[in-house]
């Protein structure tokens, strides 16, 4: 148990509550609607990993750009003959994910309200900024944060430039999240402490081997939080 106050900088999709399911659930439907066109769709998944992949750097994360790669995929796989509305409703069916409830995951708002009175918590997140925002409020968590940061991109350096910006001591700090990718290796290279809660949803493009490190704990669940800090 850690008695002396912590930063606490948290992740919010897929760590406060649920967010690339509803991706995979798309992805699914597409390949069946593709499938029933007589495509060859056995590479559709990896084809549309690299197109994301690629895209991401320029344009950023988000629903609507990974409705583009997802559209633009579509049409590579789509035969001639195919029903020309089919793109359109692809479209329809990915932009959807923009207006889905958030879930927030079980026992988020007591262990925030737990850890909220003992340490100082910021909430940091990526992606597109109003969908990010939408989220944050539908999910009425704001106000256990005293701030919330919406990043571009979670690498190293800007995770060292938030510490400095935030005139947070990285040996007192931890971030908290579902990424090895974005959340547990930038992090512990920013020289901050981490905690992995793994989910078994987790996107394919944030998977990365953990580093093995003296300031990494991994939990089985957000409300395990509560018997550490
Ligand atoms: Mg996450």
């Amino acid at each position: 148990m850690i008695e002396r106050a912590q930063n606490l900088l948290i992740d919010a999709d897929d760590t406060l509550w649920e967010n690339n399911i509803y991706y995979e659930r798309v992805i699914r439907e597409v390949l069946a609607l593709l499938e029933k066109t007589g495509a060859d769709a056995s590479r559709f998944r990896a084809v549309l990993d690299e197109t994301e992949r690629q895209r991401i750097p320029f344009s950023g994360y988000g629903t609507v750009n990974f409705t583009r790669s997802l559209v633009d995929t579509f049409r590579r796989f789509l035969p001639a003959n195919a029903d020309p509305v089919l793109p359109e409703k692809v479209e329809q069916l990915s932009l959807a994910i923009l207006r889905h409830p958030v879930e927030i995951f079980p026992e988020v708002p007591e262990t925030l309200e737990y850890l909220s009175g003992r340490h100082m918590l910021y909430l940091v997140t990526k992606g597109d900024l109003q969908e990010q925002e939408r989220k944050i409020s539908d999910s009425n968590l704001r106000g256990y944060f005293l701030g919330v940061e919406i990043l571009a991109e979670k690498n190293s350096q800007a995770y060292s430039m938030l510490l400095e910006r935030l005139r947070l001591n990285p040996i007192r700090t931890w971030m908290i999240g579902n990424s090895p990718r974005s959340d547990i290796n930038p992090a512990l290279a920013a020289g901050m402490s981490a905690v992995f809660i793994p989910h078994e949803h987790t996107w394919t493009l944030e998977n990365e081997e953990s580093m093995s490190h003296p300031g990494l704990i991994e939990l089985h669940a957000f409300s395990d939080l509560r018997r550490r800090f």
